[in-house]
């Protein structure tokens, strides 16, 4: 499927924001402004930005790190693979600031008589929700720099970088956010109780904030295949990499 792009007027500076099918939420790379693109209305939330630290040079370094460390790694993979693309793209999520308590009712039944539990699990989260619909991007072994950010800057980004719009909506954000908030306080319990019998959880919501946040997509050629690796731009954190299979 290919997606073209279309455009609106940036109601703000009158340039033209372009936009993809499915794109929910639009930022002017002009002036910074925000739009709601299906009502045309102004982006009334807080619109957070967490900036990169890397340039295409110093990049080089966190990539040849990855490549060096971890004992599943091929022995000359720094030395033998050619990075062939670097793009440095900001990906949209829905920061979703929230206190839930689960309620909950188990049954422990490692020991005889089973015993019934019950009791309250009451956390509180900034839960990440990436805001694009198709996505392999492992959002749970990210962990955000959020103490590193700062109002969204358009001068901040650079020329060569990528800005992803949102696809989703706030709402959507919610609910998302919720479901999974609930999905993890279920594994939690399993670690206390063999049964649950019962799970009643509640979400009282604080904040909700669109955040862009750099991400670092490098491809890699190692012995003629091609590998992806993402970098997390502010720390220099490997994401998520391809490993290519070492033979013995
Ligand atoms: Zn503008």
């Amino acid at each position: 499927m290919s997606a073209v792009a279309q455009e609106i007027r940036c109601s703000h500076c009158g340039a033209p924001v372009e936009f993809k099918p499915g794109e929910i939420v639009a930022t002017c790379k002009y002036c910074g402004f925000t739009t709601v693109i299906e009502t045309g209305q102004v982006f009334t939330f807080v619109h957070s930005l967490i900036l990169n630290k890397f340039d295409e040079k110093s990049i080089d370094e966190p990539i040849r790190a990855w490549m060096s460390g971890g004992f599943l790694k091929p022995g000359d993979l720094a030395k033998k693979s050619k990075i062939t693309s670097k793009e440095l793209v900001y990906l949209p999520f829905w920061v979703v600031s929230a206190e839930a308590k689960s309620t909950y009712k188990g049954i422990f039944e490692r020991i005889a008589p089973a015993i019934v539990k019950e009791g309250t699990i009451s956390k509180e989260y900034d839960w990440l929700v990436l805001a694009r619909e198709a996505s392999e991007f492992p959002t749970h072994e990210y962990d955000v720099p959020l103490e590193g950010k700062i109002p969204y800057d358009f001068r901040k980004i650079e020329g060569f970088a990528k800005l992803l719009n949102s696809e989703i909506v706030r709402e959507d954000a919610l609910d998302i956010a919720k479901q999974q908030i609930e999905d993890h306080h279920r594994f939690l319990l399993e670690q206390d109780v063999d049964r649950i019998v019962e799970i009643k959880t509640e979400v009282t919501l604080k904040q909700i904030v669109y955040l862009h946040a750099p991400v670092w997509f490098i491809k890699y050629e190692y012995k003629g295949k091609d590998y992806q690796l993402l970098i997390e731009g502010t720390t220099g954190t490997a994401l998520k990499g391809d490993i290519p299979t070492s033979r013995f």
